[in-house]
């Protein structure tokens, strides 16, 4: 069941999306050759915790860290650990926060010093993906259309869209209805309403878009090893339409990167 939320859960939900995307922000200036998965991780919990919130994946479904950290050919939940990254890396990460109750679930992928050209261009039409995506959470329309935008822009680009793994309702609970693929056909599914909050997160592979789970229970990985890349938002509907909750605005100050692209859902 669709948990639709009051104006004022939306404004609490922004709260603790905010706080996910001043954690990113704040690891955008970490993420560079040498820095460990598991210092990152030390980082974002105790940033996390200092603005009043707990980590919304530390001990879920037994999750043992703060911070999903992927690395290249890791598509999502990768553990933290002490190896360093290494020039040319990208590194996805996937934060979470809960505060009064309600969730925040915000993802970027970063590079790690300079990166090849192909992997810049994964991360770039990744992004755009999700904002694509974002454009069709709106009243009226249905899951598949969020669905189908996000995998015609990604297959255009020749990119594999991840099948396994999907975004998702948000709320009192970090995964609630409905689940939000990043394929699909237009007019399908579920139909948008006043009040629904999803996170949405494109999952996009340079290769193949099959995808191979580790014994760890955990780590997932492309089957042909290339790189993926991963962003996600938290979005409202609000006036009927899509509201941004989260904002990659304090990763892009710290990276130096200027865009426009948020200023359209931004209510
Ligand atoms: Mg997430
Ligand atoms: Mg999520």
């Amino acid at each position: 069941m669709i948990k639709i939320k009051t104006k004022e859960e939306i404004e609490i939900m922004r709260e603790s999306a905010l706080i996910v995307s001043k954690t990113l922000g704040m690891l955008a200036k970490e993420v560079k050759p040498g820095v460990s998965t598991l210092y990152l991780d030390k980082l974002a919990e105790e940033f996390i915790r200092s603005q009043g919130a707990i980590p919304g994946f530390l001990g879920l479904y037994d999750f043992p860290n703060t911070l999903c950290v992927s690395p290249n050919d890791q598509v999502v939940h990768g553990i933290p650990n002490n190896k360093p990254l290494l020039e040319g890396d990208i590194v996805s990460i996937d934060c979470g926060s809960k505060k009064n109750g309600f969730y925040g679930d915000h993802a970027y992928t970063f590079a790690v010093g300079e990166i090849s050209p192909e992997t810049k261009k994964l991360l770039e039409v990744t992004r755009q993906s999700l904002y694509i995506g974002i454009r069709e959470f709106k009243a009226g329309n249905r899951v598949g259309d969020v669905g189908f935008a996000i995998q015609k822009f990604t297959e255009e680009h020749g990119y594999g869209v991840v099948r396994e793994l999907v975004g998702h309702g948000l709320g009192r609970e970090m995964h609630e209805d409905p689940e939000m693929p990043n394929y699909g056909k237009r007019g399908r599914g579920k139909k948008f309403a006043e009040g629904m909050v999803v996170a949405i997160e494109p999952m996009t592979n340079l290769g193949t878009y099959k995808i191979r789970q580790h014994s760890d229970g955990w780590t997932i990985t492309t089957l042909d090893n290339k790189p993926s890349a991963h962003f996600e938002h938290d979005v409202a509907i609000v006036n009927g339409k899509p509201a941004l909750l989260s904002t990659f605005k304090y990763v892009h100050e710290a990276l130096g990167i200027v865009t426009d692209e948020e200023d359209e859902f931004r209510q």
